[in-house]
C-alpha cells in the first residue's frame, strides 16, 4: 500500500514501515479496510521495497498492512533479504503466534525464525486503548522473538 519514513508509532525507535495489501480478518474498527484488497496496493517487488528502505540511513523496519502473512511467501522473501543486512525487523499480524504456528507453513516458519519482533492478534473495538504502546487493543501483545521462540512479552 505504501511505504512511511521516520515513523516512532510502530515500533521501538524510529522506524520504517511498510503497509501490504491483503487481510483476511475484516476487524471491525479496522485503521485502514482499504487495506483489506489486495488489488488496492501497488505492485513492488522486494529488490525495489528494500533499496527505498535503504534510503532512510538506519536499519529498523516495520511490515504491517493489511495483514503482512496474506503474502506470506512474498514476505518470506522480504525478510531474507532485510535478515541478511542486518535489519530489526517488526511485524504487525491479525492472527495470533499460535494460530501462525499451527499452519505448518515453512514460509511462516521461516519469518518467525528471521524477525525481531511480532505484535499479535486481531484489533478489538471493544478493547481499544489509545494508552497501549504500539497496539490498538489490549488484546494484542508484543512478542520479541529470537531463533522463533518468544523470549519476551509485553
Ligand atoms: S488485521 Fe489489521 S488491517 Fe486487518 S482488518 Fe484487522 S485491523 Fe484491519
Amino acid at each position: 500500500m505504501d511505504i512511511k519514513f521516520d515513523s516512532v508509532a510502530d515500533g521501538e525507535g524510529v522506524r520504517s514501515v511498510v503497509f501490504t495489501a491483503g487481510c483476511p480478518h475484516f476487524c471491525r474498527g479496522c485503521h485502514n479496510p482499504k487495506s483489506w484488497n489486495i488489488n488496492n496496493g501497488e505492485e513492488m517487488d522486494i529488490n525495489e521495497i528494500v533499496e527505498r528502505l535503504e534510503y532512510a540511513g538506519h536499519k529498523k523496519v516495520t511490515i504491517s498492512g493489511g495483514d503482512p502473512f496474506f503474502q506470506s511467501n512474498a514476505l518470506s522473501g522480504l525478510v531474507k533479504e532485510l535478515r541478511e543486512r542486518d535489519y530489526d525487523i517488526w511485524v504487525y499480524t491479525g492472527y495470533t503466534f499460535d494460530e501462525l504456528k499451527n499452519m505448518g507453513s515453512q514460509d511462516v516458519d521461516s519469518i518467525l525464525a528471521s524477525i525481531n519482533a511480532l505484535v499479535d492478534g486481531r484489533f478489538v473495538e471493544s478493547l481499544k486503548c489509545p494508552l497501549i504502546q504500539y497496539r490498538g487493543s489490549s488484546n494484542q501483545k508484543i512478542l520479541h522473538l529470537k531463533d522463533g521462540l518468544i523470549c519476551k512479552t509485553s
